[in-house]
């Protein structure tokens, strides 16, 4: 969740369209994607394009509009993606203990059907 960010993890060559991606939005500040093992019907994720490892330094370094363009962009995927209605969930998993996988801060969106209880 902390140390130095690796710049070969696979959201970084996302980032840098050196692996493909199926894209969702981007502006400024963010991407996001549909993840490539899709644990809900709609599951999207949103990353900073700055290098954080996960939000534990994204929160401590991360400037205010930064924040906000991450949280606002989630917002405006689950509304764009139909998913107010039927509500949805935002998961951040941060280090070891939450299984943090990818080594770059992002945001987890789950939708399209009744979720299980969380924590699944
Ligand atoms: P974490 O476990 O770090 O919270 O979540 C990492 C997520 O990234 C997993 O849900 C995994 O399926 C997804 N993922 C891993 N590699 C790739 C990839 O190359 N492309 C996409 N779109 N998603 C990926």
């Amino acid at each position: 969740g902390t140390g130095p960010y690796d710049p070969e993890n696979i959201f970084a060559k996302i980032l840098r369209g050196d692996i493909p991606c199926k894209k969702v939005f981007e502006n400024e500040w963010v991407l996001a994607f549909y993840d490539i093992a899709p644990k809900a019907p709609v599951h999207v994720l949103i990353i900073p394009k700055k290098p954080y490892v996960s939000f534990i330094d994204f929160n401590k370094t991360a400037s205010a509009q930064e924040i906000a363009a991450v949280m606002q962009a989630a917002g405006q995927i689950a509304h764009d993606l139909h998913l107010e209605e039927s509500g949805y969930r935002i998961i951040t998993n941060a280090g070891q203990n939450a299984g943090q996988e990818v080594p770059h801060f992002h945001l987890h969106l789950l939708g399209g059907k009744a979720l299980p209880p969380f924590p699944a």
